[in-house]
Formats: C-alpha cells, structure tokens, sequence
C-alpha cells in the first residue's frame, strides 16, 4: 500500500521533536532497526528524482533513517529513483525494482517510468547484471496485484527463476491498497489477486525462493498462519498496520503471530511512515520480551537478508 508521507518530522522544521524523543526513550533511540518496506519514489510531485518537491521529502525520509538508526532499509522504486537515492545513503539502502508497472510507471499517488525504456517488465538480463554487479540487492516489491495479474503468472516466472538462482530475496505487495484503487490508478486491480494464499503456488514452484509477505495481516487472512507453518522460510512484514490500526488492534496482530510460534520470522517495516511513530508500536506492546522487540525490530531481517552482523552496527 502507498500513501503520501505525513512527515510531521519536516513540517516541524527544527530537531525539537527528535530531541525530546530521545530524552524520554534512550534505549529506543539506540536499538538498531531493520526497515523492509522503503519506496525510493514520487512523494511529492510526479516526475523525476531531481524535481524539487521529491528532492525535499527524500532528504526527510533519509534523515529519518539516520535519526532512528535504521542500519538497513530495502529500498524499491523506479531506477532512477533508486540511483539517486542510494546516492545520498549508499551505506543504509538495499535496492530493488518495482514490478510490474502496468503503462510502464510505478502505481503510486505520484509516478514516474518504472525504467529508463519505458518498458513494464525490467530487461532480464539487465536485471541480472545489476543483481551480479552488486547494484541491486533484492526484487520487489511485486506489484502483480496491482496490474491483475496473480503471483503465479506465468509473466513472472523468468524474475523468480533468475532471484531463486541469484539467492534475492522477493518481496510481494499482498492483501489490498488505499481505497478506489481500481478507479483511482490502476484499472486492473483487484483486492482477490492480493490474497497471499496465492503465493502458495509460486512457493511449490520455487522451493529455494527467499519470499517476503509484505503487508501481512493474519486477521483478515488467518491462512496465512498456516501458510507460515507450511513453508518455514518465508518471512513476513506488517506495514501499514502499525499506522492504520488501532494500537490495542495491532498488538492483537501481533500476538497472533506469537501465539502461532512464528513471531520470529515477522519483521519490522514503514511503507513510508514516521520511523518513530512505526517503532513505538511496536515498542509498546508489553507482552513482548525484550528478546521478542529486537527480533521484530532487526535480527529476524538479518537473519533473512543473511547480514546477521547488520544488528550490531550502529551509526
Ligand atoms: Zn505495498
């Protein structure tokens, strides 16, 4: 899901609100934290990187990386929005493309050409050269749903082969979008096409394939727990429901992913909110351990990003 970021961070134009969040949580403000769902994109006009109104929400959103001691954020976007910018945080952001971008943009509230080419599918063997020259690092997030298509379209197959081959983790956009996505954007979209238990058929296909369910939400698809049970790799991330829920509704998320024994392959992610506001809801759900927060915050995205030493850095 996407939505225009709030960033009340920037609005309120000095480090006031930053620097109290310190004072009351010094433990939270050193605790490094994994994002696995960032949009380098559009957030402020439509048009390229360099257009002044998406030039300022990138600078906010990338200090927000830095004030919360996001060590690591997988980033997906547009390429040129990736290239430009990784090139303010190359050191935080994983990238990885968008796909596919029905009429060749990405299906966000402001947009811009997915590639350079126009084209709706990234060039395969461009693709993986970036993966091979380390520009790239994961794929997605999918957007299948958004262009009618479900996970196991055969269109896909040739990015899951080549990311199974390569050992890229994939990220699939599930459950549904802002309301009146169909008329509003995307006139293929459909809310049937993003539920995960599709992915079960891209699973068995691709056994090794490193899956990532974004938008996870066992409440409205309690399948996915056993889903989770079935197939022991996949991972989940819960945005935007840290936002959108509320929190004594959150928390009951969250302790159905407990309850089931599968909490330590559920991670943290923003899809563009307040990184602040994100880690506090987790922070305040009290029938976690300790142990539990930090899985959730960092080391369960380690663990599957395989950058286990992500956890210690701090900068
Ligand atoms: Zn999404």
């Amino acid at each position: 899901m996407q939505q225009r970021k709030m960033g009340y961070w920037y609005l309120a134009g000095t480090g006031l609100l930053w620097w109290l969040s310190l004072v009351g949580s010094p433990v939270w403000a050193n605790q490094p934290v994994i994002d696995m769902h960032f949009h380098a994109w559009p957030y402020g006009a439509d048009g390229p990187p360099d257009h002044p109104e998406n030039i300022a929400v990138m600078n906010e959103m990338i200090d927000g990386l830095k004030n919360h001691n996001v060590v690591l954020a997988t980033a997906s976007g547009p390429q040129a929005f990736l290239e430009r910018w990784s090139r303010e945080a190359p050191e935080r952001l994983l990238l990885g493309p968008v796909l596919p971008c029905e009429g060749g943009m990405n299906p966000n509230w402001y947009q811009y050409r997915c590639y350079e080419n126009g084209a709706e599918f990234p060039d395969l063997a461009w693709l993986r050269a970036q993966y091979e020259n380390g520009t790239y690092q994961v794929m997605g997030e999918i957007y299948t749903q958004y262009a009618g298509m479900s996970y196991a379209d055969p269109r896909m197959d040739p990015y899951y082969e080549l990311a199974q081959e390569l050992g890229i983790p994939v990220a699939f956009h599930t459950h549904s979008a802002p309301p009146l996505t169909a008329s509003r954007c995307c006139p293929n979209f459909r809310i049937s096409f993003g539920d995960p238990m599709q992915l079960e058929e891209v699973m068995v296909k691709y056994p090794r394939l490193k899956v990532q369910i974004m938008h996870a939400n066992p409440l409205v698809y309690p399948m996915l727990l056993d889903l989770m049970a079935q197939y022991p790799k996949v991972y989940v991330e819960l945005s935007p429901f840290q936002r959108l829920l509320r929190r004594e509704k959150f928390h009951r998320l969250l302790r159905a992913f407990k309850e089931a024994g599968v909490l330590s392959r559920v991670m943290f992610g923003t899809d563009g909110d307040d990184h602040g506001d994100a880690i506090e809801a987790y922070r305040s759900a009290d029938f976690l351990s300790a142990r539990e927060l930090e899985g959730l915050l960092c080391k369960n995205a380690a663990r599957f990003l395989r950058r286990r030493d992500a956890c210690e850095a701090s900068h």
